[in-house]
């Protein structure tokens, strides 16, 4: 976090040019990547930064780590779960551990990195796998004790790795990530790091490292719409992101602004729809009852990344900036001015749903048309469904094609995704992997059938103002 507690930005947004679109329509995902990354991170040598994507691509299932997927009533699913943990946060932390060793190097620095990380459940996987036993850095991640699906549970206290820890919290996700985030911001949290040789580091979306890889893949799909003659270049598409911290779709809105033909991005919540009032009405209210859904990675009611579209909307007014932020910290609200509402909507609309809603959208598309879908990519499609259908009914409406952005694989919530599909409950997750496979016939992901034989290493819980205690016990 930058002194005086905001968030880092792109000093400006590099502009994708005709020229490079037409070129990276031959590239494969890794190239296109180095291209969009690379005018981001300028000083890092280009040829090295492929190699990196390349290597950190080839830990995905199959060979494109990012598949658009037609379904057959015309809209498309961008699969981000190929990864090594199985959902979406794979894309940028796969990449991480080299853009902070790189960055490191450049900036000469001699320190250890300790990287901390709130998790409602995937991001923290994921940090843990990409950044086992990798030398200079060391990994806590804090999740919420009650707050992740069992699966996401089983997977992190069996990870393996000599530099990682894993601490429950007690309490929900926004608690876990205001811990979190008043350790970086503590004078005397740094100085007691600073003491034993280590740097503070994040694998949340508030850092830009994890951010701006999730640029890449709205180029991508937009690139084999065109490669795959369903668009021509320069018409419009729409996305629709299952939100929580409001990084994913916040990289979408910047890969506008580099100049991608986009024309709505759909932001989708579950039922704590806290996102779905401020786009409708302009006011922020996180003071409300917070709700534990079947889709826990968008469990959130302070959404960390909107202070970032929050300074473009008002023009980069840093002031304003901190005073709403400061404002939402106080009293758990913000509101803005209806001229900055009213440009909110040219870019973005924004839908929630129910618990109910989403099983059936989940029963649905699999009964139509065969696809298994997470909770997560349930509540986007459901958003992405009803805003097609109000299109509909409008004949002066403009209608582009619709991707939904799929964040986990199926396997993920199994219990979940198996009371969707069939009504029945069962105790055990890898009941539920078994039952969905022999249901839909597919491919039950190598690295969540494994986490079933591996022995649970971390057991330990926290209340949220013990976080940095259990820091330093790790250190030691
Ligand atoms: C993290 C996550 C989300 C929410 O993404 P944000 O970038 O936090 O908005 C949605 N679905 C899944 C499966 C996730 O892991």
């Amino acid at each position: 976090m930058a002194s005086g507690g905001g968030l880092f930005v792109p000093e400006y947004f590099p502009e994708v040019t005709a020229e490079e679109m037409e070129a990276m329509r031959g590239f494969d995902y890794p190239e296109r990547a180095a291209l969009i990354l690379g005018k981001f991170f300028d000083e890092y040598d280009r040829g090295e930064l492929s190699e990196a994507l390349r290597n950190a691509y080839a830990s995905f299932e199959g060979d494109d780590p990012a598949p658009l997927v037609r379904m057959d009533n015309g809209t498309y699913l961008l699969e981000l779960f190929h990864g090594p943990t199985c959902a979406f946060k794979d894309m940028a932390l796969t990449v991480l551990p080299y853009l902070l060793r790189k960055g490191s190097d450049l900036l000469g620095l001699k320190e250890q990195l300790l990287l901390l990380a709130a998790t409602s459940g995937d991001t923290g996987k994921a940090a843990l796998e990409s950044f086992r036993d990798k030398k200079g850095i060391k990994v806590v991640v804090f999740y919420p004790e009650e707050g992740v699906s069992k699966m996401q549970k089983l997977q992190m206290c069996t990870q393996e790795g000599e530099n990682v820890d894993v601490v429950a919290v007690r309490g929900n996700f926004d608690e876990c990530q205001s811990g979190v985030k008043r350790i970086f911001r503590s004078e005397k949290c740094a100085a007691a790091l600073k003491e034993r040789g280590y740097l503070l580091t994040s694998a949340n979306s508030i850092n830009v490292g994890r951010l701006l890889p999730q640029v890449c893949y709205y180029f991508s799909a937009y690139l084999d719409l065109v490669t795959a003659d369903q668009i021509r270049f320069g018409e419009k598409v729409d996305f629709t992101v299952p939100t929580g911290n409001f990084g994913n779709i916040l990289a979408g809105y910047y890969a506008k602004r580099m100049g991608l033909p986009i024309g709505k991005l759909l932001c989708a919540s579950n039922k704590n729809n806290v996102l779905t009032d401020f786009f409708r009405t302009g006011t922020y209210d996180a003071k409300r009852p917070f709700y534990r859904t079947m889709s826990p990675s968008m469990d959130i009611l302070i959404s960390s990344n909107l202070e970032r579209l929050l300074f473009e909307l008002c023009g980069r007014d840093p002031a304003l900036t901190a005073e709403r932020m400061k404002s939402l910290s106080a009293t758990g609200r913000f509101s803005v001015r209806p001229e900055e509402l009213a440009k909110l909507g040219e870019t973005f609309y924004a839908g929630s749903t129910s618990e109910d809603d989403t099983v059936e959208c989940i029963y649905e598309f699999f009964e139509e048309y065969g696809y298994p879908m997470d909770t997560h990519t349930g509540v986007a499609m459901n958003v992405a469904r009803r805003y097609l259908e109000k299109l509909e009914e409008d004949p002066e409406s403009e209608k582009r094609p619709m991707v939904v952005i799929s964040t986990a694989s199926p396997y993920k919530f199994p219990q979940d995704v198996l009371y969707a599909l069939t009504g029945n409950d069962v105790k055990d997750s890898f009941k539920g992997v078994k039952r969905i496979h022999l249901l839909t016939a597919m491919k039950v992901p190598e690295a969540l059938k494994a986490v079933r034989y591996k022995p649970i290493r971390f057991k330990t819980t926290v209340s949220a103002e013990k976080m940095f205690d259990e820091v330093l016990a790790f250190l030691c």
